[in-house]
């Protein structure tokens, strides 16, 4: 069956990405939708002189802000020293597992950030509010390092936003939430900021569930009246090591690679794929609102 799907144009590129660990990570999380590893090398690290570059092709084009993921960011040696250039630029988030933190990297971090006309966010992944429900989805151990790393990150004065993959009832929801808050105060997270987001049917999580069906599809008439700016790429790209690519979730796809340079990049994208219902049913996937919306996962 073929769907006839709706084109989305790029109306400004306001946020820019960067793969910047490629597919390299230290955990290997049963719904990671890159099927990220250890020893996925198939996008590689991207280096301070590649993304200053990308800075440097940003400012004439107006990009407001910039986010980095992978993978597990903090794997790339350049990490610290990309986003401090970054903070010369505009705002900057990092997505990450929160697991490999040095206090080191958060002093230097913390003083760029203070230095910076602009802010510097975390979004820390936590699939569960307790080991019990998180390690059994992002791997033995998991928990107690990833709050670590966000105990450090409060040390360091940083306000994370913790994300956590949607993997339990929408009846059980509220609950939830509210287990998640009571355990991130009684770590001493005074001011704790959540966001929750679906699953995406693709990489690991697509081995581990049966995928999008073919009828999963985004369809013109379903865009009439549909605010557009919601989607990701009506006002975002990425880059990667093999160039610029529509949006964070479909890189692994050969259609979204869309060219060399972020000039080449800004043209529109068919929604021909079944991840795009996840983003249309959702919204404002990768902000940093903390909200029941969607966002990319690290
Ligand atoms: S997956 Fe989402 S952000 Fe990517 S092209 Fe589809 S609708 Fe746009
Ligand atoms: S979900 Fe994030 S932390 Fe987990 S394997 Fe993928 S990139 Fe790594």
């Amino acid at each position: 069956m073929t769907i006839d799907s709706p084109v989305v144009p790029l109306s400004h590129l306001d946020h820019l990405w960067f793969q910047v660990s490629g597919t390299l990570c230290n955990l290997t999380c049963h719904h990671c939708f890159i099927s990220c590893s250890p020893k996925n090398r198939s996008f590689g690290f991207l280096s301070l002189a590649e993304v200053k570059r990308r800075l440097d092709e940003s400012v004439p084009l107006g990009v407001k802000e910039y986010y980095f993921t992978g993978g597990e960011p903090f794997l790339n040696p350049d990490m610290v020293a990309i986003l401090c250039e970054t903070l010369k630029f505009g705002p900057a988030t990092v997505l990450t597992n929160g697991t490999v933190f040095k206090d080191e990297w958060l002093e230097t971090l913390r003083d760029a950030d203070s230095n910076s006309l602009f802010s510097l966010e975390f979004r820390v992944s936590i699939d569960g509010f307790s080991a019990e429900t998180n390690d059994p989805i992002r791997g033995e151990g998991t928990f107690d390092r990833a709050m670590r790393g966000v105990m450090q990150l409060v040390e360091h004065k940083f306000l994370p936003i913790i994300t956590a993959a949607r993997t339990w009832p929408d009846e059980e929801e509220t609950q939830v939430v509210g287990n998640f808050e009571r355990m991130l105060k009684e770590a001493g997270y005074s001011r704790p900021r959540l966001k929750i987001l679906p699953t995406l049917q693709l990489g690991a999580e697509e081995q581990r569930t049966c995928g999008y069906r073919e009828t999963e599809r985004v369809t013109p008439a379903m865009m009439e009246s549909y605010d557009a700016s919601l989607l990701v790429c009506e006002h975002s790209r990425i880059v990667t090591d093999r160039g610029v690519h529509v949006c964070p979730i479909l890189i692994e796809s050969p259609d979204s690679l869309l060219g060399k340079n972020l000039e080449e990049a800004a043209i529109p994208f068919q929604l021909k794929h079944g991840a795009c219902l996840t983003c249309y049913q959702y919204g404002a996937i990768c902000s940093n609102v903390s909200s029941g919306s969607v966002a990319r996962s690290s």
